[in-house]
């Protein structure tokens, strides 16, 4: 059987490639903030946020953040594609936990993003212990009208990190949330961190297998950043150098199924307050790295996927 990925010219199944296939041509993502907070920083599990968290809750990159939805997109078109002409948009709820709030604000802000001139489609960015029935209710609503994606900051399987890293949230709310959304018409991806405090290269493929194996749609890679005015800004921490990190995730393409689409290999830190790692700064060069090394070993996406965690 051919490959989800054979003509694409990469050894994995980049994005750009399954949007092309779905869409018929060039999509871009815009980041949105929907006014959003996260359970880990409103006091229901946590105050502090993740130790990585910063004060936008992952959506440094939205244009005009304080803005109505449509302002938002808009100003982001218009700043960040430039004159890029993409044939549709996906508006993506970026910032905090897009699921938390009641179900009539959920349906609310996610209408108006449906409604977007050229939305083809909407992510949202959520926790795993975030998607109750509730949710998976109003999700599937939209999943009925548009193509949902579901994407699940997860990070790290291990528990013992995530408690490190004060996540708040565990492999049992993963498990218990993939219970509901695998019966709902929706994508799930899944975000994976490298690099974290205390954990292993092995632990990190592991993350990667288990969570392919849980029938998830696409996955995001990328390194732990030390962002200035994080917790982990003060604590003392040692970041994968880029040849350690471009091995490890090599690995984890090994051993995720071939119909996992990649949706990003490595993260772009916000500029002025990336600490580190310096080398996350050259993204082009630290993808081209990644194809190289999966050229070197002669390897593609899954090929390692009946095996253990190490290459032979
Ligand atoms: S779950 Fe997300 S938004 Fe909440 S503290 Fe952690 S990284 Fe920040």
């Amino acid at each position: 059987m051919p490959l989800p990925f054979e003509g694409s010219g990469k050894r994995f199944f980049p994005y750009f490639w399954y949007l092309r296939q779905t869409y018929g041509g060039r999509i871009a993502k815009v980041p949105l903030d929907g006014g959003f907070t996260c359970p880990n920083r409103d006091g229901s599990k946590g105050v502090g946020g993740c130790c990585y968290c910063s004060a936008a809750g992952s959506g440094d990159f939205i244009a005009a953040p304080h803005a109505s939805l449509r302002e938002q997109y808009d100003a982001y078109r218009a700043q960040r594609l430039g004159k890029w002409q993409p044939v549709g948009y996906i508006p993506y709820f970026q910032s905090f936990t897009g699921t938390y709030a009641p179900p009539e604000r959920l349906r609310a802000l996610y209408a108006q993003a449906c409604a977007l001139p050229d939305a083809v489609g909407l992510a949202i960015a959520t926790r795993p212990d975030c998607v109750d029935e509730s949710v998976c209710a109003v999700l599937a609503e939209f999943a009925a009208r548009t193509d949902v994606t579901v994407e699940l900051g997860v990070q790290t399987i291990w528990d013992d990190t995530a408690a490190r890293c004060g996540m708040c949230h565990t492999l049992a709310d993963l498990e218990d949330a993939m219970s509901r959304l695998r019966h709902l018409p929706v994508s799930v991806c899944i975000h994976l961190i490298n690099g974290l405090p205390g954990e292993t290269a092995e632990q990190m493929v592991q993350s990667a297998r288990t969570v392919g194996g849980m029938g998830i749609h696409a996955v995001k890679l990328h390194a732990l950043h030390v962002v200035r005015g994080t917790p982990l800004a003060g604590q003392p921490y040692r970041c994968l150098s880029r040849e350690q990190y471009v091995s490890i995730v090599c690995d984890q393409l090994e051993v995720l199924p071939p119909h996992v689409v990649i949706q990003r290999l490595t993260g772009d830190g916000k500029g002025a307050d990336l600490i580190a790692p310096a080398w996350s700064r050259g993204k082009r060069a630290v993808l081209a790295a990644i194809d190289r090394e999966l050229a070197r070993r002669g390897s593609v996406q899954g090929c390692r996927l009946a095996r253990g965690t190490g290459r032979t």
